[in-house]
């Protein structure tokens, strides 16, 4: 016998249980589906940036965040093959500051928000594939837990399932880069509030991609490096060939002399930049990295997740309220989305496909080494709070990047 419900939400990590908690609060009967059980490890580098933070907050776990197990940051310490960048975090509403949060708890207290809210979770449940009317019209999930065969009616569905791919391939979005992080306590030596970047020369001469130290308030870091999968084909190296190395960076072997992994380094694919993907169909919306809502620079998507995740519950909302699942209502969520973040997204993607590896851009990095202003737009650029074209007016650091760029040239360099 199927349940009805107004929403079933296919996924239950952060973009899935944010859409669950706010169309329950909303009065949307609402059921969250999930193929593991919580609390449950997900490879992240835990960073929630300041516009995450808030997101994290808005949903009533803003205490939790302060709690002093959690790494709190108050700047950003990036570090390039010619140039060290450190900076302040921009302000957001939640304050000038980040945090860093094992997901394995992040995720779950998020839940918690969800099922508090009136969610109906099941766990242990794979969602196999939507259940659709005659007409075509979605009406439902068919999930399968522990071999029995389940339906679960709604007429509108949302598919925040990660990199699962469940809606099918006509809503699949792009994965275009792998990471890999690893646990790690006892680090000495660095900066504990700020969080660390390294764009390495090995990981972007022939590509792109950085690696990273996130410490929470435990003694506790998480390191890890991403790269693209482009970096991947062109060199035919694997991730954990440039993650090892990573580790072997003069700088890290200082800080990790005496320091001890906790658990094995875990791997995981990442769905970036908002281009190409198809958001919403007829009774259907795709959330969080099913959505490919990772930012195409930094890699970050909790915050892009659990903000897509509440924008789609509005607009399930207002397909119930206008008794209206079309794709025309729907496509309102998709609207929704790029005004709000097309601008970071694009243009980020943008910058990735046009600069073929990072190393090019040291010219720049190093101009705004000395420029206060050119750096925090840099930075932002990185951290998602502006979009990377904001650069351009810095027209003083650009003509001193350039003048880097010829010099360097001159002396057999570039
Ligand atoms: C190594 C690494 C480091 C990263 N670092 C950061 C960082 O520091 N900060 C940041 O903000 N982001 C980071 N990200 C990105 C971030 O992890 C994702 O953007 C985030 O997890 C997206 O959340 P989500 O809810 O969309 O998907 P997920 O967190 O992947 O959740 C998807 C859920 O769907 C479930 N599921 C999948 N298929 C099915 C199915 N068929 N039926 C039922 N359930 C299903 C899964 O079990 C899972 O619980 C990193 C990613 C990687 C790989």
């Amino acid at each position: 016998m199927a349940e009805r419900y107004d929403l079933a939400v296919v996924g239950a990590g952060p973009g899935g249980a944010a859409t669950a908690y706010y169309a329950s609060k909303a009065g949307l009967r609402t059921v969250l589906l999930d193929r593991q059980d919580f609390p449950r490890d997900k490879p992240c580098g835990d960073g929630l940036m300041p516009h995450a933070a808030s997101e994290v907050a808005l949903i009533g776990l803003a205490d939790w965040l302060d709690e002093p197990h959690h790494g709190k940051f108050t700047s950003f310490s990036m570090y390039t093959e010619t140039a060290y960048l450190r900076q302040g975090v921009p302000p957001t509403l939640h304050g000038p500051h980040g945090y860093v949060a094992a997901r394995e708890e992040t995720d779950a207290k998020i839940l918690e928000r969800a099922t508090d809210a009136g969610a109906e979770l099941h766990t242990n449940t794979r969602a196999a594939e939507l259940i659709r009317s005659s007409s075509g019209a979605v009406t439902g999930v068919e999930a399968v837990k522990e071999g029995e065969t389940l339906r679960f009616d709604a007429p509108v569905v949302v598919a925040a399932d990660g990199v699962g791919g469940f809606a099918g391939n006509g809503m699949k979005a792009h994965q275009n880069a792998v990471a890999r992080r690893q646990y790690f306590r006892g680090l000495e030596g660095l900066d504990m509030d700020s969080l660390h970047v390294f764009i390495t020369a090995d990981m972007n001469s022939d590509g792109a991609g950085y690696g990273w130290i996130f410490c929470f308030g435990d003694g506790r870091a998480n390191i890890g490096a991403g790269v693209s999968t482009k970096a991947l084909q062109r060199t035919g190296r694997n991730l954990k060939d440039y993650y090892d190395r990573f580790l072997e960076e003069p700088q890290l072997k200082a800080w990790l002399k005496n320091a001890e992994p906790e658990g094995p380094a875990k791997s995981w694919s990442l769905k970036m930049g908002m281009w190409g993907a198809k958001r919403y169909a007829q009774g259907l919306m795709m959330v969080g990295d099913a959505g490919s809502m990772i930012h195409p620079i930094s890699g970050e998507g909790v915050g892009y997740a659990m903000e897509s995740g509440r924008l789609a519950a509005t607009w399930a909302h207002e397909a119930h309220e206008r008794r209206d699942f079309s794709a025309s209502l729907l496509s309102g969520y998709e609207r929704q989305l790029r005004r709000k973040r097309a601008r970071v997204h694009l243009s980020g993607q943008a910058m990735v496909n046009l600069v073929p590896n990072l190393s090019m851009m040291e010219p720049l990095f190093k101009a705004c080494e000395k420029d206060e202003k050119a750096r925090r737009t840099l930075i932002e650029g990185f951290t998602g709070d502006s979009p990377i074209y904001s650069l351009l007016k810095h027209p003083q650091a650009l003509g001193r990047a350039l003048q880097i760029a010829v010099k360097e040239r001159r002396n057999g360099g570039g």
